[in-house]
């Protein structure tokens, strides 16, 4: 593995939550869409998430992350607003949130900001239109121009606002990557998690597995975002996302090395982690947060690379843009 000198080895830790995999979208890649029939849906309880939330307090997680798919319904609104307050009174406003629950209206974003969710993801996937509907059904429920409009609203509510990319898609070329590096800059967002495109046979978008590239050629082409959007934007905060992990053993180290400074270990039930599959060969669905943990650590410390342990780690993009407005 070859080191950067001019890249600081500190990453934060991100607990990730996959606390319900019901969406009622149908994303042609996507392993847990609504029209896939083979999975067992499945809603962690409020102490479920909250067991997982003090896993990751006691082992001082700076933050955790809720993911699910995406619904949107007063019901799923409020159960998120409720689930939010509940875990700011238990780790005494300690842990910080980020939400990544999909497209909401501005009041449902601001309603979950207002009740202690400080970042929000919400990848666009590719930045490229014609391509975004490649992979998405052209109906209501996948408009590229909502997506985007949902990532300004999360900027404009305050959040410290997170999107991506998949790498390496069937069609997508290294014109289209480029581009997707200038709408990070455009948007001005403060976060990025962008991994390889991983396949799933369960779906659609599956057809194409003939189009696909090398799995060295989709790690190659990742590290390479990576390094390319550290130097383009050096302040934001860059995931460097488990996908990484099943091309290469050492994927998520690399994309650290190439200026990741976010992981996200899972910490959500293993019962549960094997119904929220996007993608096929998911590392580590067998294993519990504290073997997820273990492993984690010793991998980095091996690497030589720090963990920031207790500490938010917000992006320093944001930090810097509220600082020059006030
Ligand atoms: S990618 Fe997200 S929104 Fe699309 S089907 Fe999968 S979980 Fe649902």
């Amino acid at each position: 593995m070859t080191h950067d000198k001019t890249i600081a080895r500190k990453v934060y830790l991100r607990g990730l939550i996959e606390f319900s995999n019901i969406c009622h979208k149908s994303c042609y890649y996507c392993g847990i869409r609504c029209d896939n029939k083979n999975v067992e849906r499945y809603e962690l309880t409020d102490d479920e998430v909250l067991n997982a939330v003090d896993f990751a307090w006691r082992n001082r997680y700076g933050s955790v992350v809720l993911q699910s798919g995406e619904r949107q319904s007063p019901l799923f609104t409020e159960r998120i607003t409720t689930l939010l307050r509940k875990i700011k009174e238990y780790t005494h406003n300690e842990m910080g949130i980020t939400l990544s629950c999909g497209e909401q209206s501005e009041e449902t974003y601001r309603e979950w900001f207002e009740a202690g969710a400080h970042r929000y993801l919400l990848r666009i996937e590719t930045s490229n239109r014609e391509l975004y509907y490649q992979l998405h059904p052209k109906d209501d429920k996948h408009s590229f121009e909502t997506r985007i409009e949902a990532i300004k609203n999360l900027k404009k509510i305050g959040y410290q606002t997170g999107t991506g990319v998949m790498i390496g898609l069937p069609f997508q070329t290294e014109q289209h990557l480029a581009d997707d590096l200038l709408f990070f800059q455009n948007m001005d967002v403060d976060m990025v998690g962008m991994g390889p495109y991983l396949e799933h046979k369960g779906t659609p978008f599956y057809r194409y597995e003939y189009l696909l590239l090398p799995l060295e050629k989709r790690l190659e082409l990742t590290l390479k975002m990576i390094a390319d959007l550290h130097r383009l934007m050096p302040d934001i905060n860059i995931a460097a996302t488990t996908a990484l992990q099943v091309l290469d053993s050492e994927g998520r180290e690399k994309a650290v090395f190439a200026g990741a400074n976010i992981i996200m270990p899972n910490i959500t039930l293993p019962a549960a982690r094997v119904n929220y599959q996007i993608y096929d060969n998911k590392p580590g669905i067998h294993h519990d947060a504290e073997q997820t943990l273990s492993a984690l650590e010793s991998r980095l410390r091996q690497a030589g690379i720090e963990i920031a342990y207790g500490e938010w780690g917000d992006s320093d993009h944001f930090n810097n843009r509220s600082l020059a407005k006030s």
